[in-house]
């Protein structure tokens, strides 16, 4: 596994994806396994790969019912946010408007979801992209201008690091483990902090 590093972080030219960096969304997956299946010892930490049907061992049809119902409007709603995002985020907008890009197909309810943690953020400088796929989000990026992308899937950052963006793998329990060769690693919302602070020091 390779250290996190701490680079100075411009936000003119960072994004972000959603599910697993801002948003907890596999917290919601957990709780209705609990409600719904009562398979109240699956945690989080049972997430070891990024693929749900590999690693829990549950049947195809209870994880599809899972998914479904975690991304629906409603649940949408209930997501809590990763600790550390909304305060970082609401910091960040003071500098530079902030971009999303996410592989859900509708933009709609997340954007909902995104204005709700971010109260203190105008409508106005938040962009919201669905892009549909993992693979989709490359070609956005650089329509946006973007270097940095802060990003849980594996794939999808080295898809980024391939094509000459600077991908920041955000960690969480289904990329710990994996190699990463030549990624840089996010560990908590403070880590994005610091390289905008650095950033903001060397500017002076
Ligand atoms: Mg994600």
């Amino acid at each position: 596994m390779s250290r996190p590093h701490v680079l100075p972080i411009d936000p003119g030219v960072l994004a972000f994806d959603i599910d697993g960096v801002v948003a907890d969304t596999m917290a919601v997956f957990v709780r209705l396994a609990h409600e719904r299946y009562g398979l109240t010892r699956l945690s989080k930490q049972d997430m070891l790969c990024y693929n749900l049907y590999d690693c829990l061992g549950l049947e195809k049809k209870i994880i599809d019912d899972l998914i479904d119902l975690t991304l629906d409007e409603e649940h949408t709603r209930e997501i809590p946010p990763i600790p550390g995002a909304p305060e970082v985020l609401t910091e960040l907008a003071k500098a530079a408007p902030l971009r999303f890009v996410t592989a859900r197909c509708g933009a709609e309810s997340i954007s909902e979801w995104i204005f709700s943690i971010l109260p203190d953020v105008s409508r106005t400088k938040i962009t919201v992209i669905a892009s549909g796929s993992p693979e989709s989000k490359l070609a956005i990026l650089h329509r946006m201008g973007i270097h940095y992308f802060v990003e849980d899937r594996l794939e999808t950052c080295n898809h980024l690091k391939e094509a000459g963006l600077e991908p920041l793998l955000f960690e969480q329990p289904w990329n710990r483990d994996e190699p990463a060769p030549g990624l840089l690693r996010i560990s908590d919302w403070m880590q994005l902090k610091a390289g905008y602070s650095i950033y903001c020091f060397l500017k002076k």
